[in-house]
């Protein structure tokens, strides 16, 4: 049986299980095997996905199943995205996930640590509950969809972070995956007007300024306004290489910036990234050097999106 759940189209044999070892054959039926078995249910602050121009200052309710379709040597999450479903998970239906969500007070719910994609029949289901209670969904990804599972998602997800992990060549060779997928996930989610950001884990002496330039040229033409670049640390099967160093990301930073993207920011470091106006240049959204939360009071800077002191509409959902 085929699985479209992702780009790799699997094809499983009775008894058998595909490349992400979720989605399962049992009695001539396709099924995921760690359905609605969460192995952490999290209050976060929407800018740890990371989301910096979604509702900030908001909490949301990040949810996990484990499982991947990548095996990247680099994974800072492997414990989650590397298993199966574990002895720790608990189950949670989508109607209880969607009760907890309105009784914590959060407006939206995060599919996040590992790789939603694999486990999309949950959040499928979840995110249709969800919407019905006015509540937000968002993904956070490595955008390896399938052409069926962009159609099914973009209606039902709200917010999507997408990991742009590197060139061609890095794909092949670090992820055993396909860059054009994500690209053209990226773009569709883009064309639908879903909220998107992008994330690219920065590893020195693999990423170049060439690969940063190129990635920058190709998010931009896609319509991409938020990058964001994070440092890498020593994780899985990379824990012998050094951690990414603080002036390796600020240059990185400086070739993204040429691209005109508009919002580029610098993740797991110790600088502070506000978001300026790309107008007027005034500094706009401050976040807390601890854990990049937003200090609410900067929020009075915008006024339905747009900033108050120049009328520049920002990139964003903001309420
Ligand atoms: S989710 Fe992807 S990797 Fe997993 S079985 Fe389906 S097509 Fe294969």
């Amino acid at each position: 049986m085929i699985c479209n759940f992702c780009y790799r189209a699997c094809d499983i044999k009775e008894g058998g299980e595909g490349y992400c070892h979720v989605r399962k054959v049992h009695d001539n039926h396709l099924y995921s095997s760690g359905y609605g078995y969460l192995d952490a249910l999290d209050i976060d602050p929407v800018e740890k996905k990371p989301l910096y121009h979604f509702l900030p200052g908001t909490k949301t309710l990040s949810v996990v199943e484990a499982g991947c379709n990548y095996h990247c040597d680099f994974c800072q999450n492997w414990q989650l995205s590397q298993s199966e479903k574990s002895s720790n998970s608990t189950f949670v239906t989508p109607e209880k996930l969607v009760e907890l969500a309105l009784q914590f007070k959060v407006p939206s719910i995060s599919f996040t640590y590992s790789e939603p994609i694999v486990w999309q029949d949950y959040v499928i289901n979840t995110s249709i509950l969800a919407k019905k209670e006015g509540l937000k969904t968002i993904m956070v990804t490595n955008g390896s969809f399938s052409k069926e599972s962009l159609k099914v998602l973009y209606p039902l997800i709200d917010a999507f972070n997408i990991d742009l992990k590197g060139d061609a060549a890095y794909y092949k060779r670090v992820c055993n995956g396909d860059i054009e997928p994500v690209l053209n996930g990226i773009e569709y989610m883009v064309e639908k007007g879903c909220h998107v950001e992008v994330t690219t884990l920065l590893i020195e002496n693999i990423h170049t300024e060439t690969i940063i330039k190129n990635l920058g040229k190709a998010l931009k033409q896609r319509g991409v306004n938020v990058w964001h670049l994070t440092r890498f640390f020593p994780s899985y099967k990379m824990k012998d290489r050094a951690e990414t160093s603080e002036k390796f990301l600020a240059n990185m930073i400086n070739i993204a910036s040429a691209s005109g993207i508009p919002y580029i920011y610098g993740g797991n470091t110790s600088s502070v990234y506000s978001t300026f106006c790309s107008n007027c240049k005034r500094e706009l959204i401050l976040r807390d050097r601890i854990d990049y939360s937003v200090r609410k009071e900067s929020l009075r800077n915008l006024e339905n999106g747009y900033c108050i002191y120049c009328n520049n509409p920002i990139y964003g959902v903001f309420d």
